[in-house]
């Protein structure tokens, strides 16, 4: 039995304090992932800094036409609220992907973007992760690696982010907002997670002691639509083998604004940069959009069980490219 002190913090100020950047705390939200890795021993803190009491729950638009969500949003409310439903369909459906009703109601919006790779050998104590364990090696290089990253992995971690709500948020450019022992900041969601590269313990930008406040959705151009589609194992309850948020905005018969992100690929979301520079100025059409995301897929480096994913993401992404042209 080891003895976990808990607080639950009344204020972002307070639970800072309690919290304090220490090795062995962590901020307690929906509990939906650190809970099940501290039943697993993967997760081993001495002090829960409970914050769902925090004035964080609302879902909110500001005045230059962004939309805030508060970090302990549940999952439900947020893939329910009329605002995200109306400007940000993608995120709703990212949401609806993930988990199960039960889950969705507990987990939260910054606890979804904190949560952790589902590689079975970083839960699974008796083998060796350098995301565990740096140091200690990596058992998926060598090991059952299907459901492992194509893009962007290292000799050192080849895990995949199973986040879908991140995707969405990386295709839209939205914001995290963070508070810490060295004040306020912002980190966009494209830079708040990491390639795994030599320190793979590490999943994202956040320092000691931040805790995320909320993350905010700029408006997306005018009559610009979005749509998130994953692909899986079984039709629910099931991380993404490949997952694609894209946003597409056509005028006059040209590509104006285009955001692609993908998930299941990658450390982190990933968004496709060189798809999108392909795409912009271009007439809408299979063929245009079937180039643009091969041209993306490009860099992939399957590893031996996995190669599979890159002519899977690359025919998602041209139908989710092509269903968003008849819909625009
Ligand atoms: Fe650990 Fe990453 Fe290797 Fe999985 S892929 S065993 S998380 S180091």
């Amino acid at each position: 039995m080891k003895p976990v002190s808990y607080l639950r913090a009344r204020s972002v100020e307070e639970a800072a304090a309690a919290h304090g950047g220490r090795e062995e705390a962590r901020y307690l939200g929906g509990g939906t992932n650190l809970v099940d890795l501290m039943k697993l021993g993967v997760e081993r803190p001495e002090v829960l800094v409970d914050i769902t009491r925090l004035p964080l729950g609302r879902v909110e638009e500001r005045p230059d036409g962004s939309v805030c969500v508060g970090a302990t949003v549940r999952n439900s409310d947020l893939a329910a609220h009329p605002l995200i439903r109306e400007r940000h369909p993608l995120v709703s459906q990212a949401v609806l992907s993930g988990a199960s009703g039960q889950l969705r109601n507990m987990a939260t919006t910054g606890g979804n973007l904190l949560q952790r790779t589902r590689c079975a050998y970083f839960q699974d104590l008796s083998k060796p992760c350098n995301k565990r364990v740096p140091g200690s090696g990596c058992a998926a290089i060598d090991g059952v690696n299907h459901n492992h990253a194509v893009l962007g992995h290292s000799p050192h971690c080849v895990a995949t982010n199973p986040s879908d709500l991140s995707v969405a948020l990386a295709a839209v450019d939205a914001v995290v907002e963070l508070t810490g022992p060295g004040g306020h900041r912002t980190v966009p969601v494209t830079e708040f997670h990491r390639l795994p590269g030599e320190h793979p313990e590490r999943d994202t930008v956040i320092r000691p002691g931040e805790l995320i406040t909320g993350v905010v959705l700029p408006p997306l151009p005018a009559g610009a639509v979005s749509r998130y589609r994953k692909a899986r194992e079984r039709a629910s309850y099931a991380f993404a083998l490949a997952s694609v948020a894209a946003v597409l905005q056509v005028r006059d018969g040209e590509i104006r604004h285009v955001g692609i992100a993908f998930g299941g690929l990658a450390h982190r979301p990933w968004r496709a940069r060189r798809a999108e520079a392909a795409l912009l100025g271009a007439r809408p059409g299979t063929e245009a959009f079937a180039q643009a995301v091969h041209a993306e897929l490009d860099a992939a480096q399957p590893l031996r069980d996995n190669a599979y994913k890159v002519s899977l993401a690359r025919d998602l992404a041209t139908q989710v490219l092509d269903s968003l042209t008849t819909s625009a």
